[in-house]
């Protein structure tokens, strides 16, 4: 028998927490909360995404202001714009949405958002202190997994934890994560040889590679917990993740499904390091 993690749920109700906490600023400071969320061109799934979070600003009790540029704002206009807002005192965090049009050089922009504005936890800064173990704001997928597992009370310490995925917005910090939770953690990637035989050793396995259904029965331990962070389409366009789930489910204790299990953590995580960034400030 497993165990279906709800991130529906647990997002539900770390948001209401979230919504306590940005009431209780309020009245301590006599202030707002602002965000700050920048995107340019008109890509559909960013839209998407840009509304779900503005949205989820509104549930909390954020300010959040929309900034959108046209598909073909030069790099010196957009980072005159960045400059601006990360000047601007009524602006707790900046999000830039990417992916930004390919004439930009996304690197340079996002380097002009200082640490404690960066609500993404992207900035070399933040990274860099999640590596040394320091207060710091985290990227929000990765430390929306963690939250998850601590909602179930799962233990990290001492657990073998595999992640599939080495990038630098979930799959490295995810790592560190479990790493600083006293995991003995491996990092798979598509170099890995002998992917199957790492993935068996996991009490803890995370998914984080875009690829649909990539994770099968045969890959996975008996009892493990397992994430799924990807969302990718499969053959017949619906929403799933990078692990099998229906194979995948009976030989795990715990495993969160797509859609409904990491998603919903994501943008929760993004209302909480927002509030932490507004907190940090003070
Ligand atoms: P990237 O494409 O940046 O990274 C994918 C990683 O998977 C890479 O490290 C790559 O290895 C590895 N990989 C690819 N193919 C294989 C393979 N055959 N075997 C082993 N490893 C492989 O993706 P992201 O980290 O940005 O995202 C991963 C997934 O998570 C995507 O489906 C994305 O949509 C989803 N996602 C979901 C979020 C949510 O809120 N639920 C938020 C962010 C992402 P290498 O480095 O060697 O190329």
């Amino acid at each position: 028998m497993y165990t279906l993690i709800d991130g529906k749920n647990i997002a539900a109700q770390m948001r209401l927490q979230i919504k306590r906490g940005v009431d209780a600023y309020r009245q301590k400071y006599n202030r707002e909360i602002g965000l700050a969320v920048v995107m340019a061109g008109d890509n559909p799934a960013s839209q998407v995404y840009v509304r779900n979070k503005i949205k989820a600003c509104e549930e909390v009790g954020i300010n959040s202001a929309n900034y959108c540029y046209p598909e073909i704002i030069s790099q010196t206009e957009l980072e005159k714009h960045i400059k601006n807002l990360v000047a601007d005192d009524g602006y707790d965090g900046i999000l830039v949405q990417l992916p930004l049009p390919a004439h930009i050089n996304a690197t340079e922009v996002l380097k002009l958002i200082p640490a404690e504005k960066d609500v993404d936890g992207f900035s070399a800064e933040n990274i860099g202190k999640l590596c040394a173990g320091e207060e710091s704001i985290v990227a929000c997928t990765p430390n929306g997994v963690m939250k998850m597992l601590e909602h179930c009370n799962i233990n990290v310490a001492g657990k073998r934890a595999v992640v599939v995925g080495r990038s630098n917005i979930v799959g490295k910090p995810m790592a560190m994560l479990l790493l600083n939770a006293s995991a003995t953690v491996t990092v798979c990637h598509s170099k890995t040889e002998n992917l199957r035989e790492e993935c068996l050793n996991a009490d803890i396995l995370v998914a984080a590679i875009g690829k649909a259904k990539f994770i099968t029965a045969d890959m996975v331990k008996k009892g493990a917990i397992v994430i799924d962070v990807g969302m990718n389409r499969d053959e017949n366009g619906k929403l799933c993740g990078d692990v099998d789930f229906e194979n995948v489910k009976e030989k795990c204790s715990f495993i969160t499904p797509v859609p409904g299990g990491v998603g919903p953590m994501t943008i929760t995580m993004l209302m909480y390091n927002t509030l932490q960034a507004a907190v940090l400030r003070r």
